[in-house]
């Protein structure tokens, strides 16, 4: 008799065996497949929001501008806006975020942190190579007659002059939206003087999103994209943030880096402790021209290159 027999016995175990297995391989595998497939939306997600929400924010400083133009509005009308903050300093507008372009082969150099004692040198070696570069600028060191003056030959070389804080303080200007426009209201001043032009463009400390900034961000990039004013992150850095960064490794960060992109705004800095970037500047010029980049100044028409975003 089959039922009962050795026979059945044994092909029960194995068919207990089998089910053993196979079932909790199988719920595995589509257990991994299932994460895979959710993680992968997560991520699109995200990137789908933030974009979302940059142009989101982008058809608001359409709108908050129209509304405090006095040339389109009644100049004696007080308008007034549903957060606090955006009702601080009402002349720190630049007007609608232009359409901006993507140049193929366009290598932006930033100098994050100056003026400092390495800015004439290195505007030395920019001038003797005959190309433009961008310097984000911390307020605090514009206070002096140096720093004055060094900001006043940056502008009449031809360079970009962005905002880059007045303190460079994370866990100050981070505190909340209200003191980073605090903040940023004092060097917006302080260049407009000096130069006798306004700034329009501005680099976060520590970049658009960072460790300091994270809880607060979003409602700063929308703050500040109400106002008018383009920021930019990099996608390329020479490394020279940490210390002790060689020449050689910031020759091949910037040139290696740029070879991966179809166009660069590289991170630099300009500060005392600084002079390997110095050092290799030159020759990171002469490579990249060599590569076929060509240096241009970042202006509000750039398109920018925004962490959380591929470019
Ligand atoms: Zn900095």
């Amino acid at each position: 008799m089959y039922w009962g027999s050795v026979r059945f016995y044994k092909q029960l175990i194995i068919l207990v065996l089998a089910l053993v297995l196979i079932l909790p391989t199988t719920f595995a595998v589509r257990l991994c497949v299932e994460n895979n497939r959710i993680s992968k939306e997560l991520e699109k997600a995200k990137t789908d929001n933030f974009a979302n929400f940059i142009l989101m924010n982008q058809n608001q400083t359409e709108y908050a501008w129209q509304s405090t133009n006095p040339e389109t509005n009644d100049p004696n009308h007080e308008y007034e806006f549903d957060l606090e903050y955006q009702n601080l300093y009402p002349e720190l507008y630049v007007g609608n975020i232009p359409v901006t372009v993507r140049e193929p082969d366009a290598v932006y150099l930033t100098f994050d942190d100056g003026p400092s004692d390495l800015t004439g040198k290195i505007l030395d070696v920019l001038m003797d190579k005959d190309v433009k570069a961008t310097f984000f600028v911390i307020g605090k060191y514009l206070e002096s007659e140096k720093g004055k003056n060094l900001l006043k030959r940056i502008a009449e070389e031809g360079h970009a002059i962005g905002i880059h804080s007045y303190s460079h303080e994370y866990r100050e200007i981070y505190g909340s939206v209200e003191n980073f426009l605090d903040d940023f209201y004092l060097t917006y001043n302080l260049i407009s003087d000096i130069t006798g032009k306004a700034p329009e463009i501005f680099r976060f400390p520590g970049g658009s999103i960072n460790g300091y900034s994270s809880t607060i961000y979003k409602e700063l990039i929308a703050e500040m994209i109400r106002r008018g004013f383009v920021y930019y992150d990099w996608n390329v850095s020479s490394q020279d943030a940490a210390l002790h960064t060689s020449v050689r490794q910031i020759y091949n960060s910037v040139c290696l880096g740029t070879k991966q992109k179809t166009r660069s705004i590289i991170l630099m800095h300009d500060s005392y402790d600084k002079g390997n970037t110095l050092k290799a500047l030159p020759q990171i010029i002469d490579t990249l021209f060599d590569n076929g980049y060509y240096f241009k100044t970042l202006t509000r028409d750039v398109a920018p290159v925004i962490f959380g975003y591929s470019d």
